[in-house]
């Protein structure tokens, strides 16, 4: 039994939203707490957090695929999955039909998870869960520029 088996009944339980997929985003690539010892919360209705003390505010998407696009963070999140069950193969035909969006759309998804996933799966640990890969898409193209995780 494959303990990385994911599909879409566990994606909308784990990411029912946007705000899921924010939350999961910002975990990624920050601390919750902040250097002012302050503790971060999200601005409503905005892709931005902000420190409850300094006021400080973070755009987690900021650096990542996801940053300037006007795609939903979930439809993101579902065509990251259909890469990853496809096991890499998957064609912008396909995800067209399987998100509702545009050729277009989806072949610009498409293009920046490969772009940021280069070799896969033949490069990664065939044991890689499917957060796991999403972390390592958040983490791609992430530069050195920002704070980062302490752990
Ligand atoms: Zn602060």
């Amino acid at each position: 039994m494959k303990s990385s088996r994911y599909g879409i009944s566990s994606l909308r339980k784990q990411f029912p939203d946007d705000d899921a997929c924010l939350e999961f985003v910002f975990n990624a690539l920050y601390d919750r707490r902040c250097s002012c010892s302050g503790m971060f919360r999200r601005i409503p209705g905005r892709r931005q957090f902000q420190c409850s003390k300094c006021r400080s505010q973070v755009a987690p998407t900021t650096g990542t695929i996801f940053h300037k696009s006007g795609t939903p963070l979930v439809l993101w999140f579902h065509a990251i999955l259909a890469f990853f069950n496809a096991k890499g193969t998957l064609s912008a035909k396909q995800l067209e039909r399987d998100l509702e969006v545009t050729y277009k759309c989806a072949w610009r998804i498409l293009s920046l998870i490969r772009k940021v996933l280069p070799g896969f799966p033949r490069l990664y640990d065939h044991n890689l869960s499917y957060p796991d890969l999403v972390t390592t898409v958040i983490k791609a193209r992430h530069g050195g520029t920002r704070r980062r995780k302490v752990s």
